[in-house]
């Protein structure tokens, strides 16, 4: 496994790689347990997020030990809403670290900034949330334009695939597009009237949702070959940080080294011990990887599979 250019999705700032700390440790933390929005898709169980909140405090004690441990790292903020956690997301900003957000735009920009947030170390993925910003997205374009001007990076926005909103997703793909966005639509994943998604996603439905590929990009379905499980470096080079503080390899709950003491990022007191490699994942064949850590998912060859995500339309502006 290298860390060599070529291998680099669009998704991440060249500049982590050029970075004198050489680290290539990536990190996805479902780090806000709170968002101001109410998507009636939305799978997120509320009276169990408010359980889980703590002091941001203690997310910046363990964020700093990990600092100490694999030096400057490219994190992907997920969750809720994470600017409803702008301590943290400055505080990680102003340690070394790149971050990638997926925000929904509640907050303006002027949000961060009163954190001081260093801002050419965000890269933002939008999600329209037509329930909240209307069926037309000017306004939601304009909250977007005001972080453009105000120097953060903008990936990319992204839709629900829900089923209700496909009838008006080509329009709102152009109407996004033409503003200078690229855009994803991500598979709904649940029930709806009497179909369970994604399964009971239509031929026609799939080409609204990857109009321009033929190839699902979400990641399921490798290796193709019988008893050919496959290598993956989470664990090794990425780690996934749960709402509750829990340090997984992935979001599939895979612990790291195999070891019964799941350790936290609230309570760490050093560093902590990875995988010593990539390791057989029984699971890969089910697993849909985050794209944004498929990089790192390999044969048993060594070789990097992330071709799948060649044709991604996503690129970083
Ligand atoms: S914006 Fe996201 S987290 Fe918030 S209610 Fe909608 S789907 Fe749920
Ligand atoms: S292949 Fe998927 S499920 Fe398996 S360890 Fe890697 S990320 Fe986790």
């Amino acid at each position: 496994m290298t860390n060599s250019k070529y291998e680099i999705s669009s998704w991440i700032p060249p500049e982590f790689y050029e970075s004198p700390s050489g680290s290539t440790m990536r990190v996805g933390w479902a780090g806000a347990t709170r968002c101001g929005f109410r998507c009636f898709y939305c799978c997120v169980d509320r009276d169990q997020m408010s359980t889980l909140r703590r002091d941001p405090g203690d997310s910046i004690r363990g964020w700093n030990i990990l600092t100490n441990q694999f030096g400057s790292m490219l994190i992907d903020v997920s969750g809720m809403e994470p600017t409803t956690i702008p301590e943290e997301i400055s505080s990680l900003t102003r340690m070394g670290h790149h971050l990638i957000i997926s925000t929904n735009l509640s907050e303006p920009p002027e949000t961060l900034f009163s954190y001081g947030i260093i801002t050419d170390r965000l890269y933002i993925v939008a999600s329209f949330h037509p329930t909240h910003w209307g069926y037309d997205p000017i306004p939601f374009l304009r909250r977007l334009e005001d972080y453009r001007r105000k120097g953060y990076h903008v990936c990319a926005v992204s839709i629900i695939g829900h089923p209700a909103f496909l009838p008006h997703i080509p329009l709102w793909r152009d109407d996004i597009a033409s503003s200078g966005f690229d855009v994803i639509i991500h598979e709904f994943i649940g029930k709806y009237e009497l179909g369970e998604y994604p399964a009971s996603y239509t031929p026609s439905d799939m080409r609204i949702i990857y109009p321009s590929s033929d190839v699902k990009q979400d990641g399921r379905g490798l290796p193709e070959e019988d008893g050919d499980f496959g290598f993956c470096s989470a664990g090794y080079k990425y780690l996934w940080i749960h709402y509750g503080g829990e340090i997984w390899c992935c979001s599939h709950g895979i612990k790291i080294n195999d070891d019964e003491r799941i350790q936290n990022l609230f309570t760490l007191d050093g560093p902590i011990v990875l995988n010593d490699g990539p390791r057989p994942c029984e699971i890969m064949r089910i697993c849909n990887c985050n794209p944004m850590m498929s990089y790192w998912v390999t044969t048993p060859n060594g070789n990097p599979q992330f071709q799948r995500y060649q044709s991604s339309p996503i690129r970083m502006n």
